[in-house]
Parts: C-alpha cells; structure tokens; sequence
C-alpha cells in the first residue's frame, strides 16, 4: 500500500489519497476512493444543504452575530442575536459576570 494520486471530479486537480486518509477510510469503513480533492471536499461540507437533506443534529457551526461588549466595550460575536437594552459580554467579560466578583482574587484584577 502506497499512496495514491487521485483526479479531482469536480475541478480536474490531482491530489495525494495518502496512506494515512486511506487507512482512515477503511477504519470507517468506506469502501468508494474519494472523488473529490480536499478543497472540493470542504467546500461542498461548506454549502451543505441540497445534497444532504436532513439538517436535523450536527448543525455544523453556530451563526455568530457581532456585538460590543457592554462592559469593556471591545468588539465581540455572540452566539445569539443581541436585543436592545441586553448587556452583551465579550468571553473575557462574560467569564468575570459569570465567576462573580465576589470571591477572594476580586481585587487582584482590578488594580491597574
Ligand atoms: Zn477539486
Ligand atoms: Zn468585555
């Protein structure tokens, strides 16, 4: 076993099925090379939507909205759309809400 070279279906390009990605494969038990180069690959994982139907599950990543934290002030994204009149955290800021300032290290921090 040796690594293979492979023609990209979708855009032409050669590319390398190595050793490892065909142990890989055969660890999880596909049995079809792949068709498609890398790049190809993710871009089709990318825009998944009309080939695989089902988008019930794995949702792939969480649709991130800008923000500016309502502590600091720094540019943030958050994992939910902002509403007016909510304080919104960057992580740094949401971790210090979140741990209180109560505990025993709470002056440490704030000294400057
Ligand atoms: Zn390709
Ligand atoms: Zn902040």
């Amino acid at each position: 076993m040796a690594d293979k070279t492979l023609v990209c279906r979708d855009c032409g390009t050669q590319f390398v099925f190595t050793q490892s990605e065909q142990d890989f494969y055969t660890e999880k038990g596909f049995t079809n090379e792949p068709s498609r180069c890398p790049s190809c690959r993710a871009a089709r994982k990318a825009s998944r939507g009309d080939s695989y139907g089902s988008g019930a599950g794995r949702g792939g990543q969480r649709q991130m909205y800008p923000a500016v934290c309502s502590r600091c002030g720094k540019e943030t994204e958050v994992p939910f759309q902002p509403t007016n009149g909510k304080p919104v955290y960057c992580s740094d800021c949401f971790q210090l809400e979140r741990g209180g300032g109560a505990s025993h290290g709470g002056y440490r921090s704030r000294r400057y």
